[in-house]
């Protein structure tokens, strides 16, 4: 269940400001306020799924085709396609997800710790 009191939804609404990255009709590019590498982006769908689970179970294969593919672009805007980075997505609370609208962080520009993976 989506609950809209949560701060990307306010970002969509544009009741909060963001350093936009890119945007298209499906989803917003954003850098994280808090970053935890030298590039770290997100990116929010427009529709509104709570989660991975939410969107993957609920969005149209369209839509999660586009959904990744605007993660890839983004990665390319940002110059990180020849370097590599790393996607990840949090789910839950054993995920430590604060914020309950999907979104995939985008992290590179460096060398990136290997934590768990
Ligand atoms: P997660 O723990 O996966 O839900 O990630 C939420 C992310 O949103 C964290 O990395 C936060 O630093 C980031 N965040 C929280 N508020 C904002 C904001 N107003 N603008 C940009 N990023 C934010």
């Amino acid at each position: 269940m989506y609950n809209k009191e949560n701060i990307f939804y306010k970002i969509l609404k544009s009741e909060l400001p963001a350093k936009v990255i890119y945007e298209n009709e499906i989803a917003l590019s954003f850098y994280d306020i808090n970053p935890a590498c030298k590039v770290h982006a997100l990116v929010i769908t427009k529709g509104l799924y709570s989660n991975f689970d939410d969107f993957a179970s609920n969005a149209s294969p369209k839509m999660v085709k586009d959904f990744f593919e605007t993660v890839s672009r983004v990665a390319n805007i940002l110059g990180l396609s020849q370097t590599g980075y790393r996607i990840i997505s949090n789910i839950g609370p054993n995920s430590g997800q604060e914020v309950e609208h999907f979104h995939m962080h985008i992290l590179g520009g460096e060398p990136l710790k290997k934590t768990l993976l």
